[in-house]
């Protein structure tokens, strides 16, 4: 099976016009598909111009996604978040230390529906393709040992929301040590919030694809990062979702970590009958010698990748997270979904 969707995120959404001339140099670089970066703030403030421009991706010849981006810092992305301004309550908590941190609890009813809410109104006014489910996560929750930090023993959330949830489940107080029943809460409650948006999504219109993103980790039994997605069984199984795509891996990090993720997100997706997407990072690091990104694309192809994307539009250039040559970089990647596209 070939690669069939380039994707490329896009941040800043305001003037439709401005848009309109980023998308055309999208097109230029090969990208059949562009992630629509919604913030909080986009939501609340230019909500009138996002139909419009996601209508004007769509006559230039754009698939489009929205990408509820970083809400409640549930989701990855460097935006702020006025769930979180305007909450002082609903954090996640610290299970060691009691510690509300700066990020929403998703397994609260005040976070649901303020997610769901913004997702819904977008599904029904947006116009959009689908919807991307972007690197969602619970704080810190570098448990036992991580690829991306140091080991350590704290995880979320013990808030008193999930601990009354856990209680009223298992019979006895949430433990400050993760055990085997706290893990299973965890992956069980994180995925409620995805699934219940997406089964309304999908009663708004049935055409509307999902996208879900979880951490490209190795979960294995030395190293595991309790992100709350990290069953990837668990994810890729949803009945809610079509497309089963793990993040972005630093160009830096060995080849065969790039093949072991890719591999085992391409049976994922086979085994339950969905689409697999890989990601290339295109924004804040870029490789030392940019052949590698033919090589990895490459590598995605002869696995069976459906769908390649990228972060970000110019890689990143302008922003604190740029790559050192962002438009080189932008450039290397639009090489690439030009070259697969054709084959
Ligand atoms: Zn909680």
């Amino acid at each position: 099976m070939a690669i069939t969707q380039t994707a490329i995120s896009y941040y800043g959404l305001n003037y439709v016009e401005h848009a309109a001339e980023d998308f055309r140099e999208m097109l230029d670089h090969g990208c059949t598909t562009v992630i629509l970066a919604v913030t909080e703030f986009d939501f609340d403030f230019w909500r009138p111009n996002i139909p419009k421009i996601v209508a004007k991706a769509h006559e230039l010849g754009l698939k489009v996604l929205l990408d509820p981006w970083g809400i409640g810092k549930y989701f990855g992305g460097e935006q702020v978040s006025k769930f979180l301004q305007n909450n002082t309550e609903n954090r996640q908590v610290s299970a060691l230390t009691g510690e509300k941190l700066p990020y929403a609890c998703f397994n609260t009813n005040s976070f649901r529906d303020y997610f769901q809410n913004m997702c819904l109104a977008l599904g029904r006014e947006a116009g959009a393709d689908g919807f991307f489910w972007d690197e969602p996560h619970y704080a810190f929750p570098k448990s036992y040992a991580s690829i991306t930090g140091g080991a350590g023993e704290d995880w979320t959330c013990r808030c008193p929301v999930c601990m009354k949830k856990f209680y009223d489940y298992y019979g006895y107080e949430m433990p400050k040590v993760m055990n085997d029943d706290v893990k299973q809460f965890r992956w069980r409650e994180a995925l409620f919030i995805l699934e219940d948006t997406s089964r309304k999504i999908k009663e708004i219109n049935p055409e509307l694809e999902i996208t879900c993103c979880v951490h490209a980790t190795l979960n294995t039994y030395y190293v595991t990062e309790y992100r709350g997605y990290d069953n990837w069984d668990m994810v890729a199984s949803s009945p809610y979702f079509d497309v089963f795509s793990t993040t972005i891996i630093a160009w830096e990090l060995p080849e065969g970590f790039f093949e072991n993720i890719t591999r085992r997100t391409v049976e994922m997706a086979k085994k339950y009958g969905k689409k697999s997407e890989r990601w290339l990072m295109g924004y804040f690091k870029q490789p030392k010698d940019f052949e590698q990104v033919d090589k990895v694309v490459d590598m995605y192809e002869k696995l069976g990748v459906d769908r390649l994307a990228a972060w970000t539009y110019r890689g990143g250039y302008g922003t604190v997270l740029a790559a050192p040559d962002a438009l080189k970089l932008w450039d290397k990647i639009g090489e690439n979904y030009k070259r697969v596209l054709k084959k």
